[in-house]
């Protein structure tokens, strides 16, 4: 095991992609076996010393920063244990950053349906946040493809939990061999498709359930079991330029109607005229003028199917089409849709303000209000934004690009605005990126003072000094 103490080497485990500011720990853990994560996590409970698991440092809700206490990085380990193609399951530790899994696999021939978008992202990371793909539209979000997953608790006890397993019984779990029971929260959480805010809630849930997307709050992923498939054929991609922003959301209703369409649809995104403009820097082929583009990738299941997509977007005067069947096309493509949350990222980062990003889903019979909500409400506020994401499940990220106080302020109170609205519509705060530090004052607003009230008792009974991944999600102390 390593420990390292020498604050300046240690200063990149106060980072995420948040910008929060102000991370402190006074030493950093980097175990090389769960045994050893086991052991640390045993110390720190008997000393109550606070500790912070950090993994690719990719999240955007400052999940990982430490405000005192201990870090306790996965980095070590990174091994993929087994990879069995023949029952399409594999086994990993949590450290085994995202990019190295992906590529392990497609040598065999295989893909793991919830394909992170963050490349640099680790397992567990996603594991802990609920994180969600390049491919969600078709397959959904981490969460469905977790078998298994070890686990430390806080209290130090390791544990293995199996999907089916443990089940709550009369509102009830008890964590096996660990003399932990409680009642599970009892909070309804919204009906939309992706949802990463606080804990995870239902009847007759599952205990695996509980501890997907609890960002490091109830334990330390150590290894876990995945779903994997086959590798997808055929895929293409195409871009789709409109000069006006309604007839990229028209597109996008009328292909939601067409079911035989959407069976092939692995993602349907989109990006505003001003993400495009940022986009024309570094892509000059994006048409002057463009107010919205959809960009989707599809599998082609029959020429059937091709000639459907090309009635649907003849029947649409965009400005322009790109299409990708090719390696090097799809390529393009591929790195045309990831370009926009990085440059977000970096001017984020030279601005030297917080990041304030919208993670709101709401239902499909709500999404075209919530972007008129949207637009009515930026257009007020005149602060830069960028407006893109997935809008084939009605969950796009509002991007303030912040440069003074003024704007910061103004931005968090539209923000706050847009929650609300998102909560009244049956939305939630969080489709993907977790709750972190920065976003528990939306959590209270979905589920009230009786919903944090429910995931604090949760978490006292999990973790009884309060010990671990303090101020994500809920604030408790011992
Ligand atoms: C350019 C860019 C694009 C992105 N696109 C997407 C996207 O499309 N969809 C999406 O969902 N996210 C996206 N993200 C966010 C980010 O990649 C995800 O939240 C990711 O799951 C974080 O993983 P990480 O390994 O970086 O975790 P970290 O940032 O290191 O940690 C995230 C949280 O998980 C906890 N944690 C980490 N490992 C463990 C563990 N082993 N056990 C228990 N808790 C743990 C940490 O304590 C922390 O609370 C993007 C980020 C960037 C920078």
């Amino acid at each position: 095991m390593l420990i390292k103490k020498e604050q300046s080497t240690i200063r990149g485990y106060f980072e995420d992609a948040s910008n929060l500011s102000g991370g402190n720990a006074e030493c950093v853990y980097i175990p090389e076996s769960g045994d050893e994560a086991a052991e640390i996590v045993r110390e720190c409970n008997v000393g109550k010393k606070l500790l912070t698991v950090s993994a690719g440092g990719t999240g955007v809700v400052g999940g990982r920063i430490p405000f005192g206490g201990a870090v306790l990085s996965t980095e070590k380990l990174d091994n993929i244990i087994e990879i069995n193609a023949g029952e399409k399951y594999a086994v990993l530790q949590s450290g085994v950053i995202v990019d190295n899994f992906l590529k392990e696999l497609a040598r065999k021939n295989l893909f793991y349906p919830p394909f992170p978008t963050e490349k640099t992202a680790f397992i567990g990371g996603n594991i802990a946040t609920n994180a969600s793909g390049e491919y969600s539209f078709k397959f959904g979000c981490t969460r469905k493809y977790v078998r298994r997953i070890k686990l430390v608790l806080p209290g130090g006890e390791v544990i293995d939990v199996k999907r089916g397993e443990v089940i709550a019984k009369n509102g009830m779990f008890e964590i096996p061999s660990t003399g932990i029971k409680f009642a599970i929260p009892c909070y309804k959480m919204p009906g939309v498709v992706k949802n990463s805010a606080g804990y995870y809630s239902q009847t007759g849930m599952d205990l695996i359930d509980l501890f997907i997307g609890s960002e490091g709050t109830l334990g330390i992923i150590i290894e876990a079991e995945v779903d994997v498939i086959e590798q997808l054929p055929d895929v293409f991609f195409c871009a789709v330029f409109f000069k006006d922003s309604g007839d990229a959301f028209r597109m996008v209703r009328e292909l939601k109607a067409q079911r035989d369409m959407l069976e092939g649809v692995l993602c349907l995104e989109y990006f505003d005229g001003n993400s495009l403009e940022y986009l024309r820097e570094f892509c000059q082929r994006v048409p002057v003028g463009a107010g919205g583009c959809i960009l989707f990738a599809a599998q082609m299941n029959s020429p059937d199917g091709l000639d459907a997509w090309d009635r649907l977007l003849t029947s649409y005067s965009s400005m322009d089409t790109w299409f990708g069947d090719t390696e090097k096309h799809k390529e393009e493509l591929y790195s045309f849709r990831h370009k926009l949350p990085e440059v977000v990222n970096d001017i984020v980062r030279k601005n030297m303000y917080p990041k304030v990003s919208t993670d709101i889903v709401v239902p499909e019979d709500k999404f075209y209000d919530m972007n008129e909500y949207y637009l009515e409400k930026l257009g007020k506020a005149g602060v830069r934004h960028v407006v893109f994401g997935h809008i084939g499940e009605n969950h796009l990220h509002v991007n303030f690009l912040l440069e003074n106080e003024e704007e910061l302020r103004k931005a968090r109170t539209v923000y706050l605005g847009f929650v609300r609205k998102a909560v009244e519509f049956g939305g939630t705060v969080s489709g993907e990126h977790g709750i972190g530090k920065i976003k528990k004052q939306f959590l209270e607003i979905m589920y009230g003072k009786s919903g944090i009230e429910e995931m604090a008792r949760v978490k006292r009974a999990i973790d009884r000094n309060c010990i671990m991944g303090p101020g994500n999600i809920v604030t408790v102390h011992s």
